[in-house]
Order: C-alpha cells, then structure tokens, then sequence
C-alpha cells in the first residue's frame, strides 16, 4: 500500500517535470553540481498540474519533497550516496493564511505541515558539517552499512547489512558518509505586529545544504519549510513536551522598507491632503506624545527624526547616514521615558531598550557560546541591529555596558556593528535612528556643568548624537498650573469621566492625527520623497555653519562633521511636507533647532563650544589645564626636584588662578592621567 503510494507520488513528479518546462535548471544543476544543488520550482506550477497533487505536497512535505528530490538526483544522475544532494526548493509560495502564520500561532495541528513564517533574525550559530547518512564499515566483511540521521542523536549500525555480522562495533567513516551544512536560527516576530506589551515570541529555524549560512541577525525574512518537532529531554530521561522548530525548505530576505505598512489608495489621499497643511510639522508633534505638556522644540525634533534624512554614498563609498540620533539627559520625572514609549508606538519598526540591555547581546550584537548553539558559536544581534531600517529607543543610557559602549562608535556612524570572535566573523547592519534617554550622575542635572561632566559616558560618543536635550525639572508656577492642569484632564479623560461641576480647563488633547496615520504618513514619505537642497537653504545652512566657526573667540568650535545634522534635519522637515526640495523654512527650521541644542547644552557662560561635546573639556578650560601642566613641569625643571603642592599653588595663584580653582585644574589632571602625587603633598607630571 504505502509503496504503491510513493510509486504514485514520485510517478507524478516525474509527469510534472514532463509537462513543465525546468529542463535549463535541470541541466544548469547536472552541470554545475555539487555548486548547485538545489531547483527552485514554482508552486503556481504544481497547483496548475495538480491541485490535488499540490495541496497534499503542503499537508505531508516530508515524504514528497524527499521523493521529489530523490526524482531529481535519478534524471540529473547525481549519486544518492556520499554527499550526493539535490534539493526541490518550492518558490512563489503564497503568503495567505493555513500556510503563513504569525510565530506565535504556530501550533502542535501545524506539525509536519509546510508553512511560512516572517520575522527578524536574532540568532545565527556557525555553520557545521552533520551527517546525513552516517557510514559504518563491518569488520567482518569490510562493506559498508548506510544509516540515515534523523534525530539530534547519532543512530549506530546494529548489525552489517551485508554480512548480518552482529558481534561487534562497526566503525564510522566520514569519508564514505553523507555530510550536509548545518546551521540554526532564531527568528522572531516583528515587534511592529505585536501590542508592544508582551514579548516578541521567537522559533528555531533549521537551514540546511545550500541555504546555510545565507541569513545574518538583523535580516527580516520569511523562511518556508516544515514544521518539525523534538523530543525534549535532561539527561537521558524525555520530557511529555516537545520543541518545535521549522526545518527550512526556502527563504526570501524582505528588501524594501517598510513593506509591513500596506498604504491604500484611500490612505495615500489622506496624506497628501495632509501634507499640504503649512503647519504639519507642527500638527504632527503635537500628536506624537499629546499627552506631554510643553517640550514643543523637543517633540518638532522628534518629527524630524521620525522622518529622518536622506542617506548617501559619497563618491569614495563612504556612506553618510540620513538617521538621526537625539539624546536627551535630564532631571527624573521630566517625561524622558514617556516620550521614548510614544516615539517607539508611532515609529515604524521600533525596539525599545534598556541601556543595560538583559540579553548578552545587549545594544548592539555578540558572540556567545550558550545551550542555543549547542555548543556551537551563536551570533546575536542586539537592539541596534534587530531594529535595522527602523528606530531605537533606549532608556538609561548611562547604564550601558563597557563593550557596548566601544561598538557604539561604530553602530552609531558607520551604521554597522563589526563581530569577529572565534569563528564568527560578521558586519551586521544597524541602520536606525537611536532616541536615548539618560540621568545625569548625580541625580540632578547641574546647569554649572558641561553635559558631559554630567553622564559617565564617553564625550566622542555624545558628539554621535545630532541633537541633544537638556530636561530640567525647575519650579515655574505658570508652567507648573499647566502642566498640572493638562495632567489632571488627561487622567479624567483616562476615566471617561465627567463632571460638569468641574470647571473647563482650556487645553485640548484630541491629537491631531492619529497613530496608524502618523505611521503610514511616514513610511509613505520615506519611501518616497528624496529631498536636494536649494541654493536658498545652502545658503543659511552655510552662513550658520561659518557664523558658528568664527562666533567662539579663536577656537575652532564646529567641526565639519557638525554640518551634516543640520542637513539631516532640513531633508527631514521637507520630507515631512513631501516635498522634495529643501527651502529656506527648512533650513530654518533646522538651524533653529540647532542653535537651542547648542545654547542649551554646549555653552558655558553663553558662549557655544563645540568642544565641550567633543571632549568633555572647553578649549578655554583645555588651555588652562595645559598652564597648570606645563607650570608643574617647569618647576619641577627648575628646582630639580619633585615640586611640593603648596609650591604648585604659589606660583599658580601668581599667574591668576586662585587656589580653589588650582586645586580642581589638578584633580581633574589626575583623573586624566597627567599628574599623580609620589607622596602626599607634593606632585609629579606623568611623561
Ligand atoms: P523620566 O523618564 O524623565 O524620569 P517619566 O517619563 O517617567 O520621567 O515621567 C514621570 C511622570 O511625570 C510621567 O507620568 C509623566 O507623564 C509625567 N510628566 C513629566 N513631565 C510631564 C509633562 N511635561 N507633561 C505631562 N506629564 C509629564
Ligand atoms: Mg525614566
């Protein structure tokens, strides 16, 4: 019976490959094997020769792909022994439901079934060689007995299939086995498709032979193939569940951006009547975070990044990213976080962060030797490289990991993050805009120091950040009645409930546009509109970026990188308008947002120093800092000896800086690594 079923099955593969035309993959597969091993064959065309014949290859894959592949490995006379391969791998798969499912609805019904799954990748181990068919050779005879392998444990030869010798151990030969590439995946679902509460849910994807190796952390993929499951078990003893995993048969890497958000017709009206609105950048941030009093240049910031800029590759091949990074450091309780949640609702593709992230890949990506990877080295991506092409918010910067910190440079700029340990070597793409949120060190934020000073974080990486906000938490009465109004009648709102004793309170909270548009509007404008500048917005963005060269007595105080922000923010707002020439309200608009950052956070004593962010040091304070330096050492050159504090301070104070001022200069050397004290009171420069 079963025979004469596999007899009828591979009788029908061999009249499908009659009737339908595949004789140029066939013979592209004769001639180039073992380099090709696999044809691609229509699934329009199996259901076209024999809906029947098609839905059964869905309900029972196992048994049909293998005696398909079995036909093709015959007609292309490709041995079926010792690596002798040759996969049917179906194409043009529908994406429609009882064959794709979500991740999580997958099911214990859907076992050995073929279905379709699409997600992110967040795990990939090496690939390694595992037999297939394990060879085990009789010592009896000297022949060979050929053992398939179908389980996570390695199935022995009994007894010669030859001889029947039965007494002893046959032994296992790789040469004459059957090996096959092997690599293991986690997938997980698209963080956009679920309520944002619960955790993204993951499943173990299987890629065998020629589709090992073909996917890295980041990629968003749908994977085709059968859903299998394995005993689960500790020690030797099974456990009653089981694990499923997806035993891959294809898979097609999604490309385009965005293609999760599906605009209609009726959709794309709606934002371009939108767009013509002279105050969308506005409308939109106010309805980005409605529920946050105040903050109108932060939320326009966050317009701005919603929509990003336009990234290039220059005629040298360095790219120039177009995603915009915003930091914001402040009191606790300013609205940091809340901000960060709305922004991660409405951004397309978005992941939320903790700065101490809680998996070992933390920010941006590892190498890790866990019970995944089976002892195999496993490559995970962390959140910048899960959130490729989309957004990241991250909470508590300041918490981050040391080794996070130093792949930061790279992930932040180049947009990439570079792994190489062991045997995994890969580059992973990050591509996002990163909205972070940090707490000053001491709890406060202190307006008598630089940002920098403030989180213990490296200044080159603060200088990553296009723009960043200072949140202080000052007593204003007018501001506090407002914002203490707008909080009360949103939690009344929150209540439904209304009392007409309670007298109106004269702001509104209907947001202006809702989620679902916002996230359409933007999508839409970034896959469509490439804003160039025109000369008028050249022009200010020029003028403003050499105003600021000369505007700080003597030193340099913007360097040219610090050009590239302001451009990345006027594309942004022309975007945001759909427009795609960038005009002067654009340039504007940017610069203007530049110059509050700027004031705000880079200037001591109302003077703007680029500085500061670079270094974390002013080039005034630098330049004090060298006067006390070289002092030390021209005492120390003087007198002949290791000077004494008091000596230090003396000749200090006569070249005008006070004692107080002298004694931080020095505390700070020290920190530095310049200066140390030999022994109490006396001082020494570090050559
Ligand atoms: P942070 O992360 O800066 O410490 P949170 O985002 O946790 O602060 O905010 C603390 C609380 O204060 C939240 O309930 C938030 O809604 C409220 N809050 C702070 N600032 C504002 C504001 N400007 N408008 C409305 N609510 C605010
Ligand atoms: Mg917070």
């Amino acid at each position: 019976m079963m025979n004469i079923l596999y007899a009828d099955i591979k009788r029908k593969w061999n009249d499908f490959f009659d009737e339908y035309d595949y004789n140029e993959e066939i013979n592209k597969l004769r001639a180039e094997y073992p380099d090709e091993r696999s044809i691609y064959v229509s699934f329009k065309d199996i259901s076209s020769y024999n809906g029947e014949f098609a839905s059964d290859l869905l309900k029972n894959p196992s048994v049909y792909l293998s005696l398909g592949d079995g036909y093709i490995r015959e007609i292309t006379g490709i041995a079926p022994q010792r690596n002798g391969h040759a996969n049917i791998r179906l194409a043009d798969i529908p994406d429609i439901p009882g064959i794709k499912y979500g991740i999580r609805n997958v099911r214990a019904m859907h076992r050995n079934s073929y279905i379709s799954i699409t997600g992110i990748i967040r795990k990939s181990t090496e690939v390694l060689p595992r037999y297939n068919t394990a060879a085990f050779k009789c010592p009896a005879c000297g022949e060979y007995t050929y053992v398939s392998q179908e389980t996570d444990r390695l199935a022995y030869a009994k007894s010669c299939s030859m001889c029947g010798y039965d007494k002893g151990k046959l032994t296992l030969v790789v040469d004459e086995s059957e090996l096959v590439d092997t690599q293991k995946l986690e997938i997980q679902e698209d963080p956009n498709n679920i309520d944002g509460t619960s955790q993204p849910q993951r499943l173990t994807v299987i890629m065998e032979d020629d589709i090992a190796g073909k996917v890295y952390p980041g990629d968003r993929v749908t994977i085709y193939g059968i859903l299998k499951t394995k005993n689960r078990r500790i020690g030797t003893a099974l456990l009653p569940e089981l694990d499923t995993y997806l035993y891959a048969n294809n898979f097609r890497k999604e490309l385009h951006d965005f293609e999760d958000i599906t605009i209609s017709t009726e959709d794309e009206k709606k934002i371009i009547e939108l767009s013509k609105d002279p105050n969308i950048i506005h409308r939109l941030s106010e309805s980005i975070a409605p529920s946050i009093y105040g903050l109108d240049i932060i939320k326009k910031a966050l317009v701005l990044q919603l929509f990003g800029g336009v990234r290039k590759t220059m005629a040298d091949g360095i790219k120039i990213r177009g995603d915009i990074h915003i930091l914001m450091v402040g009191d606790p309780g300013t609205a940091k976080s809340q901000l960060l949640k709305s922004m991660s609702m409405i951004s397309p593709r978005s992941v939320f962060a903790l700065g101490k992230g809680s998996s070992a890949a933390g920010l941006t990506a590892a190498a890790v030797r866990d019970d995944f990877g089976e002892g195999r080295w496993t490559l995970e991506a962390g959140a910048l490289v899960l959130a490729d092409k989309g957004f990241v918010a991250i909470d508590e910067l300041d918490k981050m990991d040391q080794r996070d910190i130093s792949a930061m440079h790279e992930a932040m700029e180049q947009q990439t993050v570079t792994i190489a340990k062991a045997g995994i070597m890969a580059t992973l793409n990050s591509r996002c805009s990163i909205l972070a949120a940090a707490n000053p060190k001491f709890g406060r934020y202190d307006p008598m120091k630089t940002i920098a000073e403030q989180i213990d974080f490296p200044p080159p990486l603060l200088s990553r950040f296009d723009i960043i906000f200072k949140l202080v938490d000052t007593p204003d009465k007018d501001r506090d009645r407002l914002l203490a109004s707008h909080i009360l009648k949103e939690n009344m709102l929150g209540e439904e409930y209304h009392d007409s004793n309670i007298p109106e309170i004269e702001i509104e909270f209907v947001p202006a546009i809702d989620r679902e548009l916002i996230r359409k509007y933007v999508s839409y404008a970034k896959n469509n509109v490439f804003p160039k500048l025109s000369q008028e917005a050249v022009n200010i963005l020029l003028n403003k970026y050499l105003e600021s060269r000369v505007s700080s007595d003597g030193s340099v105080p913007i360097t040219a990188r610090q050009l590239e922000s302001p451009i990345r923010l006027a594309e942004a707002s022309a975007r945001a308008r759909l427009s795609n020439i960038i005009t002067k309200e654009d340039a504007l608009l940017a610069t203007s947002i530049i110059d509050y950052y700027l004031k705000d956070v880079s200037s001591m004593n109302g003077k703007v120093d680029i500085d500061i962010l670079n270094t974390g040091i002013s080039s005034s304070e630098r330049h004090e800092l060298e006067v006390v330096y070289e002092t030390i050492k021209e005492i120390k050159a003087n007198i002949g000896k290791i000077p004494d504090l008091q000596h230090v301070l003396e000749v200090l104070q006569n070249r005008g800086i006070n004692n107080e001022k002298a004694m931080s200069d020095l505390e700070r050397l020290k920190a530095m690594g310049q200066i140390y004290e030999p022994t109490a009171k006396k001082i020494d420069v570090i050559k």
